[in-house]
């Protein structure tokens, strides 16, 4: 742990005997303020264990929930929310919930846990691997390296180089995932393909791939499972359909449309965007202006306030390795005023899902 995060680690558990986040929290000026957290997936089964920044278990997801209902939190929808927000007529400790991707697991883990304190969300999805609904290849490919982490994988046919790996070394599995995709990248797979490939790696690592897909871990939400959900009041918004924020106009606008077109299948017209990675450069509001889209949100920490840039909304990241004290400091407010490291964002990652009939990527 560095100094910085032990240091406020130490200031936050002060700040919480001292009563200062009871203060804080009943304050005028955290009624002006707005905590969207955020989520990617709450596991079914060991994915907080492969990836802890990715999953948070169901028993971590409803402690975060309980810690909201202990502190008087008002958790509202995104756009009531939103307009509140701008109308500085929000109440006291508001809070919005929202789940990047829409992961199958939203419906199986969090979702009930949401209905026992009968709480809204938003889910941003991004639609191409909940059409075409098999694992999400890149996730997958660096699970199935995790979950054979004991053995050695003949990489033949999987990388431009072949080699045999021995996959105890998380830097080896990191960097074995990433020459996987690269390969089935530039040899232009199709999602068949690639679906294939996970086949292969789980059969040479002797890795119980049936029971996996019968979990359905690490897929999207069905046709079926979204209708339900938004019936049942969950918002369902934009996220890119592959996954992708386009660095040209025209492409960019495209991949929204394509998002939009799916989503409406299955509920309302959607008005909201999360960027894929948290990556967003200045122009991209006014290109989510002109399809109107009313707002964004980044994944830089922080709470929304009447002067935030509509297209550049903060939002907390809850994942395994936050402490209950730093998300009671950012339920407060109080973590506002302390010193954090800027979020790493990642310039340009090409699509998670690439498709070799879509020419417009380039
Ligand atoms: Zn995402």
């Amino acid at each position: 742990m560095t100094v910085l995060r032990t240091a406020k680690l130490l200031t936050l558990s002060a700040a919480r005997s001292l009563r200062v986040f009871e203060a804080l929290r009943r304050s005028e000026w955290r009624k002006n303020q707005l905590l969207i957290l955020a989520y990617h997936g709450v596991s079914q089964d060991d994915e907080h264990l492969w990836d802890p920044e990715l999953f948070v278990s169901p028993e971590c997801f409803a402690t975060r929930m309980q810690a909201l209902k202990d502190y008087g939190c008002h958790v509202l929808p995104l756009n009531d929310a939103l307009e509140k927000l701008w109308t500085k007529t929000l109440p006291p400790c508001s809070v919005v919930l929202t789940f990047d991707d829409g992961g199958c697991d939203f419906y199986r883990r969090a979702f009930p846990i949401l209905r026992q304190f009968n709480w809204p969300a938003t889910v941003y999805l991004t639609s191409y691997y909940s059409r075409y609904n098999r694992p999400v290849f890149d996730v997958m490919c660096s699970y199935l390296l995790w979950k054979g982490q004991d053995r050695i994988l003949d990489t033949t046919g999987l990388m431009t180089q072949p080699a045999m790996l021995q996959l105890n070394n998380s830097r080896v599995r990191k960097n074995a995932a990433h020459a996987i995709q690269v390969f089935a990248r530039e040899s232009r797979f199709s999602a068949a393909q690639k679906d294939d490939l996970l086949s292969t790696i789980a059969e040479r690592l002797e890795v119980d791939y049936q029971t996996i897909l019968t979990k359905r871990i690490l897929h999207l939400l069905s046709a079926e499972e979204l209708t339900e959900l938004a019936a049942e009041g969950v918002d369902i918004e934009l996220h890119t359909h592959r996954h992708y924020a386009p660095k040209s106009r025209e492409c960019f606008l495209a991949e929204l449309e394509e998002n939009r077109k799916a989503i409406v299948q299955f509920t309302k017209v959607p008005h909201h965007f999360s960027y894929p990675h948290g990556s967003y450069e200045d122009h991209f509001g006014e290109w989510l202006g002109s399809l109107e889209v009313f707002s964004a949100t980044t994944c830089e920490p922080g709470l929304a306030t009447n002067s935030s840039d509509h297209y550049k909304l903060p939002r907390l990241i809850d994942t395994s390795s936050l402490e209950l004290v730093e998300l009671e400091g950012w339920i407060s407010g109080f973590s506002k005023f302390l010193p954090r490291k800027r979020m790493a964002v990642t310039p340009h990652i090409p699509p998670y899902y690439y498709d070799m009939n879509q020419s417009h990527f380039k």
